[in-house]
């Protein structure tokens, strides 16, 4: 298990820088797995997956929704409509250290724009992603469909 996550984590050599992370101090607050485990049983999150190519071949976690890095930008307003109804957005990337964290900022600055009354109070991000998410032996779905019904 520990092996595991030491071999995939050499795959990313990118650190995430001291700026960002200040800035994301604001509104974007960080969240184990063990805790989104427990949360995510209530109807009220979202779990938004923001990895690119990796998730057609990797797992997933169960029911998350999925807006890749590359296109998150300009998909931020679908993202509100697809969480309609939650008040708590949880990101992950394959190890959230650099694009879960900066689509989250993003979708935090968007809503301080105040354009959209989405509701949404909370927004985090998954500590180690989904890699430490699998390698701490979490349930995940294999599922091939664009949109993960959950029930996998
Ligand atoms: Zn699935």
């Amino acid at each position: 298990m520990f092996t595991a996550a030491i071999k995939k984590s050499t795959i990313c050599v990118c650190q995430i820088s001291p700026v960002l992370a200040a800035t994301m101090a604001k509104n974007v607050s960080f969240i184990t797995g063990s805790e989104l485990l427990s949360l995510k049983e209530r109807s009220n999150v979202a779990i938004v997956d923001v990895r690119d190519d990796e998730r057609s071949h990797d797992g997933h976690i169960a029911g998350s929704l999925h807006f890749a890095s590359d296109t998150f930008q300009d998909r931020i307003p679908n993202l509100v409509q697809a969480a309609k109804g939650k008040d708590t957005l949880v990101f992950h990337c394959a190890l959230s250290q650099v694009r879960g964290p900066k689509c989250a900022r993003r979708f935090a600055d968007y809503l301080a724009e105040g354009k959209v009354d989405a509701g949404i109070k909370n927004i985090m991000v998954l500590e180690r992603g989904y890699n430490g998410w699998e390698a701490s032996g979490k349930p995940v779905c294999r599922c091939r469909g664009s949109t993960c019904k959950g029930g996998c």
